[in-house]
C-alpha cells in the first residue's frame, strides 16, 4: 500500500493537480494520545495552518453500515462532547479499528468516517456535511474501501497471505541500481484475475455487476468515484485504484490499459460531435454508465435517491458547465437522455422522488442500452457518412423545464419537476395485455407489442409492471430515429421495413388530477422502440408537459 501511494504521489500528475486546502468539519485524530490506541474527534480549520504545504491530510473510509443490530458506533448530539474528548479503541467495530491501524501505518494522522464525523441525529449537520461529500472524498488523501464487508463488524479483511491467490515465481531483472531500468517479473501458475473481475464493475463483460457488499450500496458509488485514490479490500486480494493506475495484490504494477477499462461504443447524435477521449460524447456516455451502475445499488432510505448521487453530480457539473441538472438528467443530454428503460422488474418509490421522465423515479435497474451502438472494432474510428450517424430528432424541441429543489441544494432531493416538449404525438395506440411478455434474460424487463387499429406498429417496454395500462389511453411521443447499428436487435415480429423508417419514443398516459384529465399533462409509463415512422406523418405538433 505504501509503495502504491508513494509512487502515485511522485509520478502521477493526474492524481495530484487539483488539491485544495479543505478539511471536513470533524476528523478523528489518531495521534491524540501519547500512549495507547485511543482516538478522538477534532475540529480543525484550514486557516489554522498558514502554510499550504503543511495542510493536514486525511484518509477516508467507505464501508457498509449493515443491519440495525450491527450498526457502527456513531456520534450524536448527546455524545459529541465525549467523542471530542476521547474514543476508546475498544468501542470501535472491527472495520473502524482496521481503518485506524492502516491509516496509522501509512503514516497519516487523521481519518474521516461518516458515522463518527457527522452528528447523526442532527438534520442540519447531516445536510451540510452530505452537501460537502464531493470535497470530503475528492480532497481525501486516500479512501480505504471495505469492499467485501457487509457490516462494520467484519473488518477490512486484510489479506495476509498473497499465496491464497495462486502460486507464482518472482524475480528481479534489469538494472537493480537504477529504478527506471529495473523490473520485477511474476510468473503465475494460473492466469491472474482481472481487476474488473475482482471488483465486479463491468456488467457487459461479466453479465452483471459484482456482488461485493460495498458495491451494492448506493452511497458508496460517489465515495469511490470522487476519491483520487482507493484501496479496495476484496475477498481474496487488495485492489488499488487511482486516476492513472489500477493494480492488485497479484499484479501490483499493472498499468491501466484500455482493455481493462472497458468503454462503451460511444453514440453521437450529430456527425460533428467530438468522439475524443474526455470529450462531450464520452462524458455523456460516462454519465449514462454511472447512472446505470447507481440504479443497481440499494438505499436504506428510498428518498436518498438523488441526495446519495449529489456529490457526484456536483463534481460532474465541471465537465458540463452549460448544463442544468434535472432530477438525475443533464439538460444538454436531452432529449436522448429520456430514452432509458428498466431491466428486470422495477417499481415506483413509496413517496415522490423524481418526475416520471427521470430514471430516478424508478426503484430498480435501468439501462441506456437504446443509446448504444454495436462496437464494430476500433473505438474512436470515424465511420462512413452513410451509416446515419446523424440522429434525427425531427422537429422535437424542449420548451420548458423546471425543477423545485427540496432544500437549497439543486443536486439534492426535489419537490416537483416538469418538462415540456413539442413534437409529434401519436394518439389512439394500444397494447394487447395478452401479448405481454416478461423477459428474465440479460435484456430483461416487461415488453409488449404496441398496436394501432389492431396492427403491430412497435415495441413497448413498460417502466413498471403494475402500471399495465388496461384501460388507459396511450400516446407515443416521437423522440428520435432508430440507429442502424443498435446494440439491441430488433424483435423478429418487427422485421418488416427499413430501420431508417423506424423511431423510438416515450409511451405516455394522461396525468389524472382529482379524477379528471389535465390537459397536456402526461406521465411516462415506458419506452417505445421500432415504431413505424410514417404513423407520425399525420400528427400535428403538440406540446406535452411531462410530470
Ligand atoms: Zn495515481
Amino acid at each position: 500500500m505504501r509503495t502504491w501511494i508513494q509512487s502515485c504521489r511522485k509520478n502521477h500528475d493526474a492524481c495530484n493537480w487539483d488539491l485544495e486546502s479543505f478539511l471536513p468539519s470533524r476528523l478523528l485524530d489518531l495521534q491524540a494520545f501519547q500512549t495507547g490506541q485511543d482516538v478522538k474527534l477534532v475540529s480543525l480549520r484550514t486557516e489554522d495552518f498558514d502554510d499550504q504545504q503543511f495542510q493536514p491530510e486525511y484518509v477516508t473510509l467507505s464501508h457498509c453500515w449493515g443491519p440495525p443490530e450491527n450498526r457502527p458506533v456513531t456520534t450524536t448530539k448527546a455524545n459529541l462532547k465525549d467523542r471530542m474528548n476521547r474514543i476508546s479503541i475498544d468501542e470501535l467495530s472491527n472495520t473502524f479499528r482496521d481503518a485506524v491501524r492502516i491509516t496509522r501505518e501509512l503514516g497519516e494522522r487523521y481519518l474521516w468516517i461518516d458515522s463518527l464525523c457527522i452528528i447523526q441525529d442532527d438534520g442540519d449537520d447531516w445536510a451540510r456535511e452530505a452537501a460537502l461529500m464531493a470535497k470530503i472524498y475528492g480532497q481525501s488523501f486516500c479512501t480505504l474501501a471495505a469492499l467485501d464487508s457487509k457490516d462494520s463488524t467484519e473488518g477490512c479483511r486484510l489479506v495476509s497471505d498473497i499465496q491464497n491467490i495462486g502460486n507464482f515465481l518472482e524475480f528481479d531483472s534489469g538494472d537493480s541500481k537504477n529504478d527506471r531500468f529495473s523490473y520485477r517479473i511474476r510468473i503465475f501458475e494460473d492466469e491472474p484475475r482481472e481487476w474488473h473481475e475482482e471488483y465486479g464493475d463491468n456488467p457487459y463483460r461479466h453479465r452483471d455487476y459484482g456482488n461485493h457488499p460495498l458495491r451494492t450500496r448506493a452511497w458508496t458509488l460517489q465515495e469511490r468515484e470522487l476519491s483520487r485514490r482507493n484501496i479496495h479490500f476484496g475477498k481474496d486480494q487488495m485492489l488499488w485504484e487511482c486516476r492513472e493506475l489500477k493494480a492488485s495484490t497479484q499484479l501490483p504494477w499493472h498499468h491501466k490499459k484500455p482493455e481493462d477499462d472497458f468503454e462503451q461504443w460511444p453514440i453521437r447524435n450529430q456527425l460533428f460531435e467530438d468522439l475524443a477521449p474526455g470529450g462531450s460524447v464520452q462524458m455523456r456516455d460516462r454519465w449514462y454508465g454511472l447512472v446505470e451502475d447507481y440504479s443497481f445499488r440499494r438505499l436504506t432510505n428510498e428518498t436518498d435517491k438523488l441526495p446519495a448521487l449529489s456529490g457526484l453530480a456536483q463534481n460532474f457539473q465541471h465537465a458540463v458547465p452549460q448544463a442544468e441538472y434535472l432530477a438525475g438528467i443533464w439538460s444538454t443530454h436531452l432529449p436522448a437522455a429520456l430514452l432509458w428503460r428498466t431491466r428486470y422488474t422495477a417499481r415506483r418509490p413509496m413517496s415522490y422522488i423524481a418526475p416520471t421522465w427521470s430514471w430516478a423515479s424508478i426503484v430498480g435497474n435501468i439501462t441506456y442500452e437504446s443509446q448504444r451502438l454495436i462496437d464494430t472494432g476500433g473505438r474512436f474510428e470515424e465511420r462512413p457518412q452513410e451509416s446515419h450517424f446523424d440522429c434525427d430528432f425531427g422537429n422535437l424541441s424542449v420548451e420548458r423545464i423546471s425543477t423545485r429543489p427540496k432544500h437549497n441544494d439543486k443536486y439534492g432531493a426535489i419537490l416537483s419537476a416538469s418538462l415540456s416538449l413539442n413534437g409529434a404525438l401519436l394518439t389512439n395506440i394500444d397494447s394487447n395485455p395478452q401479448l405481454w411478455r416478461l423477459e428474465h434474460d440479460y435484456h430483461g424487463g416487461c415488453q409488449a407489442n404496441l398496436t394501432k387499429d389492431g396492427v403491430v406498429v412497435g415495441m413497448f417496454y413498460l417502466d413498471v409492471l403494475d402500471e399495465m395500462p388496461y384501460t388507459k389511453e396511450l400516446f407515443c411521443l416521437k423522440i428520435r430515429a432508430e440507429p442502424h447499428t443498435s446494440q439491441v436487435s430488433r424483435p423478429s415480429e418487427l422485421f418488416e421495413g427499413e430501420v431508417g423508417d423506424l423511431v423510438m419514443g416515450l409511451v405516455l398516459t394522461k396525468e389524472i388530477g382529482n379524477g379528471i384529465h389535465v390537459s397536456n399533462q402526461y406521465s411516462r409509463i415506458g419506452l417505445a422502440r421500432w415504431v413505424t415512422m410514417s404513423l407520425f406523418e399525420s400528427s400535428r405538433p403538440s406540446t406535452v408537459t411531462l410530470l
